[in-house]
């Protein structure tokens, strides 16, 4: 249906590409498929068939319990992790590079089963849920956010095929894209890519933010990109971030602390361990890890 956009003069291999691109792809296409079983129906015998409601702010959304795990090649990342998400509440992951941070956000999304510990959405063990119910809830926007070949418009709809021309102009002005539409006389209905609109890593990334908050996610799990955002597109994540958690839960992998000084809770991740928790402000003063992290990068 739709052809990848290639990043241009990026030194991943195309084939990477395509496999990111196809299981993002893949993923949409079943949130589509599967958006109907967001209604509850209760099945004969009990069994739970969609994920539990999206409990009132506050109240534990996510819950990771104890959680470890070892990819099947045998290498082990994470180390009885155990971390909450309040509905509505802002929550960043931060840590070295290979802390696993990605992992925590792979093993919430269901690409690989726990092998210890126990995730929780409102409650429920995952494992008693239907993964597709489940996946409904979520929005995950992975670090080489890809982007579809096609129109801004399609690469939104695929979120959400009902979705009428305000609701997108209000998403793309909540991810700051509003400017980079406009330009062109056809608006929504420009091609994205080199024929269309060039977008930057960042602004593809925005776009892929904008077309998971179309889905109307109850937690949005971010992978926030490794590569170098200028000074510009970074403010504009910062601001895009601000805009999602607007009506929903976010967990953000955060590289750049800048973009989540202002969580509810920073989780500072080191050799697949939590170290340390608390506000931007609560770390500084107890943790030696996220003071380094934090002055690298000129914040303290
Ligand atoms: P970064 O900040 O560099 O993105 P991270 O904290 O997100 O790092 P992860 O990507 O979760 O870390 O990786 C944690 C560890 O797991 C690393 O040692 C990595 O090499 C390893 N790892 C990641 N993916 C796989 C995989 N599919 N198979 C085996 N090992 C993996």
């Amino acid at each position: 249906l739709f052809l990848l956009v290639m990043p241009l003069g990026q030194a991943v291999s195309a084939w990477t590409q395509l496999q990111t691109g196809l299981g993002a792809l893949a993923r949409i296409q079943e949130v589509l498929v599967l958006e109907p079983e967001r209604d509850d129906v209760p099945e004969a015998g009990g069994a739970v068939t969609t994920a539990p409601r999206v409990p009132a702010a506050g109240v534990p959304l996510l819950e990771l319990d104890g959680v470890s795990f070892t990819y099947p090649d045998g290498t082990r990342v994470l180390d009885g992790v155990s971390l909450t998400v309040p509905a509505g509440s802002r929550v960043a992951l931060v840590g070295p590079s290979g802390a696993g941070k990605s992992t925590v956000l792979a093993l919430v999304e269901g690409f690989y089963p726990l092998t210890g510990g126990t995730i929780r959405w409102a409650g429920t063990d995952v494992r008693e849920l239907p993964r597709a119910a489940l996946r409904a809830q979520l929005g995950y926007v992975e670090q080489e956010a890809p982007v579809l070949a096609g129109t801004v418009r399609e690469n939104l709809l695929l979120a959400a095929p009902g979705a009428a021309d305000d609701e997108l102009w209000a998403v793309l002005a909540d991810v700051g894209l509003t400017g980079v539409v406009q330009r062109s006389p056809r608006g929504l209905d420009v091609p994205v890519g080199d024929e269309g609109v060039l977008l930057s890593g960042g602004e593809r990334q925005r776009l892929a933010i904008a077309r998971s908050l179309l889905a109307r996610p109850a937690l949005l799990l971010l992978d926030e990109p490794t590569a170098s955002l200028d000074a510009r597109n970074e403010g504009l994540l910062r601001e895009t971030l601000s805009a999602a958690a607007a009506d929903r839960a976010l967990l953000v992998v955060a590289h750049r602390l800048s973009t989540v000084l202002d969580s509810d809770q920073i989780v500072v991740l080191d050799g697949g361990r939590v170290v340390a928790r608390g506000t931007h402000d609560e770390l500084v003063e107890t943790s030696p890890l996220y003071r380094e992290l934090a002055s690298a990068q000129l914040l303290v």
